[in-house]
């Protein structure tokens, strides 16, 4: 291949524009390995940028979009010893630096460089030398593209469980049915807790019982929520641990009012910015709450992310109901930014090569 080639990808213009166009293969450069995608998956993170036209920190159009996918590695740059064309990988979005204040602490999400990476919704992705060397996994050869597309999402979550650890035997709320919701339902129940799970869908519902919840609790039909899932926990206290998974300061206060004393509640959807909760202080205090924030995942997550993936601890199948071709993703982002797409994720696929 030379560096005049093209590809057909997406790419993100602004505010509700994605197009498919034509673009240049870059040519590569040493330390990077070049992926053809096996499998893109749809994400809400993409759909909050499709809405918003940009992230701060992770993408500025105009630039090629979609960051969960798995595929076989067709080109590698000069200096690359570890890797092989013909490989079938994943590789993480992101890779922190390793030098800077918060990674010298341990702190790898915070990273004050954390190079990310976009651009799966593609025929090909090149995969910048540090993530290379830091953040990409070889694939077991039974493990479908698509399933391991899903490492990247559940690295967050793996990342949530680390930073809130669950016992078994407790009490573990979860707010929210969507892929993250339903990834930390599966975790929790496999850790042995009690899980008590609120959604909006039936169908998404029916898969955290599946996925392990003890009982669930549609959002629309149970009309003082926070009530109604107390009288649920030990004593009516509310519950040993909260995890908040959809986003909104509505829910995150929800989240707060839901918990015992002395419990933790983990804060893990992404609100949008300048907004604010209301968090009454005697509760902090006299009730010892610790509200817990997490952010993204770090490499040592992403890797245990996929283990549990490819040894069917989280069923990837729920989660994969839905195929598209490229061409389709401006409606497909169109859909769930409207919120009349019925499936939890789309597989993306790419145009094929004869
Ligand atoms: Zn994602
Ligand atoms: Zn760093």
């Amino acid at each position: 291949m030379t560096n005049r080639e093209r590809m057909t990808a997406a790419v993100l213009y602004g505010k509700e524009d994605v197009r498919i166009e034509e673009v240049v293969i870059p040519a590569i450069r040493p330390g990077e390995v070049r992926l053809r995608v096996g499998a893109a998956l749809t994400c809400g993170t993409d759909v909050k940028v499709f809405r918003r036209g940009y992230h701060a920190k992770m993408i500025k159009p105009p630039a090629v979009f979609g960051h969960e996918f798995a595929g076989v590695i067709e080109a590698i740059g000069a200096g690359v010893s570890a890797w092989r064309i013909g490989q079938r990988v994943v590789a993480a979005n992101s890779a922190p630096c390793g030098e800077c204040f918060y990674c010298t602490r341990d702190l790898p999400q915070l990273c004050e460089d954390l190079l990310f990476l976009n651009g799966s919704y593609a025929e090909t992705i090149t995969i910048p030398a540090r993530i290379v060397a830091k953040n990409m996994y070889a694939l077991p050869d039974s493990l479908p593209f698509e399933h391991a597309a899903l490492t990247e999402p559940l690295a967050c979550v793996v990342r949530g469980m680390e930073e809130v650890p669950i016992q078994r035997g407790e009490t573990v709320i979860v707010l929210g049915t969507g892929p993250i919701g339903l990834m930390f339902i599966r975790l929790c129940a496999e850790a042995g807790a009690r899980v008590l799970a609120v959604g909006r869908r039936t169908e998404r519902l029916r898969i955290a019982q599946r996925f392990g919840a003890t009982e669930t609790f549609d959002a629309r039909e149970t009309p003082d929520i926070v009530e109604a899932l107390k009288a649920r926990t030990e004593g009516k206290r509310g519950a040993d641990k909260v995890i908040e998974a959809v986003g909104t300061p509505a829910a995150w206060e929800t989240a707060i009012a839901m918990a015992r004393k002395a419990a933790t509640v983990s804060l893990f959807g992404g609100c949008p910015a300048n907004t604010a909760v209301n968090v009454d202080t005697h509760r902090i205090h006299y009730e010892e709450l610790t509200l817990k924030g997490t952010f993204h995942h770090t490499p040592s997550a992403f890797s245990k992310a996929l283990k549990l993936i490819a040894d069917g601890t989280v069923p990837a199948e729920p989660f994969l109901q839905h195929r598209a071709l490229l061409q389709e993703l401006p409606d497909i982002l169109a859909s769930f930014a409207q919120g009349t797409m019925p499936a939890i994720k789309v597989v993306v696929v790419p145009p094929q090569r004869a």
